[in-house]
């Protein structure tokens, strides 16, 4: 097994109350008393209702809190319901998902994605942006066009590379317990590395997770792909036992 960092991202999605808590208090016992845990970044998204909450509760080294969205416009402003990159920040958010593929289908465009990042960026959040094939797409062999198109759309040649990490999540294995074959996988890893460096015009490539239906079982699968970086959890990450045994078994 590798001894190179692995990310162990958990997306809550609309999941969580204060009582939750004890979930992040389990996953970060595992972690202190695990021998690897310098081996591995945890980060758990939230909804925005428990960010500063759990970051003043959260006193781990191991484990950092992101959100799961944010509004495109800056700062504050007349939108209703929204929350800003700005206003994530300041209650104690380090990450951010965008583009997930829950919120593309209720309206992200890959220009109000780009708008996002921007806004993120600037308040040094750290992006974990989804990109992934429909159904549909995958069927009419779009795949790889589709994820170039969402790469280039909503990247750009001078963004902080630092503050990027790429999740891809194909949305017909999300929730679904369907996932492509190591074959599959390796290639669209491998092809994905090739144009972020190319439409970021650089050597560093950012760290590449995979995300849908990921679970104790199929982590087995998983953890031979050497281009895999990490993982976005969502379902499982709900559970401390599911989460931490996804976690173990990788490690195995
Ligand atoms: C997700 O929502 O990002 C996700 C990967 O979900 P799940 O693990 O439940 O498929």
């Amino acid at each position: 097994m590798t001894n190179k960092l692995k990310y162990f991202v958990g997306n809550w999605k609309m999941f969580g109350d204060i009582s939750s808590f004890k979930i992040i208090q389990q996953i970060n016992k595992y972690i202190h008393e695990s021998k690897k845990a310098n081996n591995k970044k945890v980060i758990i998204c939230i909804p925005n209702t428990l960010i500063h909450f759990f970051k003043k509760k959260l006193k781990s080294k191991h484990i950092s809190l992101g959100a799961q969205n944010c509004y495109h416009e800056e700062g504050f402003g007349p939108y209703t319901g929204s929350v800003s990159a700005s206003m994530l920040k300041k209650v104690g958010a380090e990450y951010v998902i965008l583009g997930h593929s829950e919120n593309r289908m209720t309206g992200d465009t890959d220009i109000i994605i780009k708008r996002k990042i921007i806004s993120s960026i600037k308040q040094k959040l750290i992006i974990i942006f989804c990109i992934g094939e429909t159904l549909k797409q995958k069927k009419r062999k779009q795949t790889f066009a589709v994820l170039k198109r969402q790469l280039k759309n909503s990247l750009y040649k001078n963004l902080d590379k630092r503050r990027l990490i790429i999740a891809y999540e194909p949305v017909w294995s999300i929730g679904t317990n369907k996932i492509l074959n190591k074959k599959e996988l390796k290639k669209i890893f491998i092809y994905l590395k090739i144009n972020l460096k190319k439409i970021l015009k650089t050597q560093k490539v950012p760290k590449v997770l995979y995300g849908g239906s990921v679970n104790s079982k199929n982590i087995n699968i998983l953890s031979s792909i050497k281009e895999i970086d990490g993982f976005l959890i969502g379902g499982a990450s709900q559970s401390a036992k599911k989460f931490i045994d996804i976690m173990k078994n990788y490690y195995k």
